[in-house]
């Protein structure tokens, strides 16, 4: 039995817990959110009443957080200052490449091991333990918690140094991105030139306009009953989700010199989705805002 210290215990991070509990850990958590230490204190966890006291007693400390700021300012105010020697920091938030460099590095100056450790495969996911989780960091650190990690995940990869579980984590949503809409704009032209979205669903999801955004995800209503487009694009993964997705990729692009045209134009669409009302919607609904650009010309 591991101590395990997990913090961020929001829509990913309750269940993730939940499957370490269920794994006979000593798991203790804390969350700003009293709501969501409610929910997990009758599941078996024990409730800090800060960051610092959930890191001060756990081996292992995962971090489950929004963003890359909240990250910083956790593992530099409350977690790196706390915990015992020798204890390994996991963050499975997706957040930007150069910030955690930048955490990790602090971390190692302080005697700790760092791992960043993105995963893919939503809430559904979380609870049903078959996240991917894409690593890096120390390979030592890596095999040292790798069952952890396979309590909570059923495809564990190891991606290199330090930020490479970032780097993977962000060139996968990015091209999730583009394609939803690449998907999006064929189904508008073929609405424009009177092909049914059945039959373009039919001919494309076994031809080479195969791919996610369209067998699992298809952004119309009908061809695929479990796509949140059946019900009114309630998420599924929020639009704001996926503009955050979009710029840590175009920021990693700034950083790295990268030319990104195709995912710049894909990004500008989620904004625009987004400012028009709809950033608690599904991201396939831009859909809808082509649609309605199309109608307007
Ligand atoms: P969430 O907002 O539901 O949960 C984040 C939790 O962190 C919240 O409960 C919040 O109160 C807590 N928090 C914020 N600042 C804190 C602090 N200083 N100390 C302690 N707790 C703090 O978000 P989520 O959907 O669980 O996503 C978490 C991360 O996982 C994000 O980086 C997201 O991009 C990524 N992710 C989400 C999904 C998804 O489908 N939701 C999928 C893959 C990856």
């Amino acid at each position: 039995m591991t101590k395990i210290g997990f913090i961020g215990v929001g829509n990913m991070g309750s269940h993730m817990a939940r499957n370490l509990i269920k794994a006979g850990h000593d798991v203790t958590v804390f969350d700003l959110s009293q709501e969501a230490l409610d929910s997990i204190a009758s599941d078996g966890a024990t409730i800090a009443t800060s960051a610092s006291g959930a890191a001060r007693y756990s081996n292992v400390i995962i971090t489950m957080l929004p963003t890359g700021k909240h990250v910083d300012s956790v593992y530099r105010d409350e977690i790196i200052p706390y915990s015992q020697d020798g204890a390994i920091f996991i963050d499975c938030s997706t957040i930007d490449v150069e910030t955690c460099r930048t955490v990790n590095a602090l971390a190692r100056t302080k005697g700790h091991s760092m791992l960043d450790a993105p995963v893919s495969g939503g809430v559904g996911g979380a609870e049903a333990a078959t996240l991917t989780f894409m690593v890096g960091g120390e390979e030592a650190s890596f095999r040292s918690v790798k069952d952890i990690l396979c309590q909570m995940g059923k495809n564990i990869v190891y991606c290199g140094g330090s930020g490479t579980g970032q780097a993977a984590k962000v060139c996968n949503n990015m091209m999730l991105g583009i394609q939803m809409a690449s998907v999006a704009e064929a189904f508008v032209l073929a609405e424009r030139l009177g092909l049914e979205h059945q039959k373009l669903f039919d001919v494309a999801s076994t031809s080479s306009g195969q791919c996610w955004s369209l067998t699992s995800y298809c952004p119309v209503p009908g061809p695929v009953p479990t796509s949140p487009a059946n019900r009114d694009y309630e998420p599924g993964f929020a639009t704001e989700l996926m503009q955050k997705d979009m710029n840590l990729a175009l920021n990693a692009a700034m950083g790295s010199g990268t030319t990104l045209d195709v995912a710049q134009a894909s990004a500008l669409l989620y904004q625009s989705y987004a400012q028009a009302g709809h950033t608690g919607k599904d991201f396939s609904g831009i859909v809808n805002l082509l649609r309605e650009r199309t109608e307007l010309l």
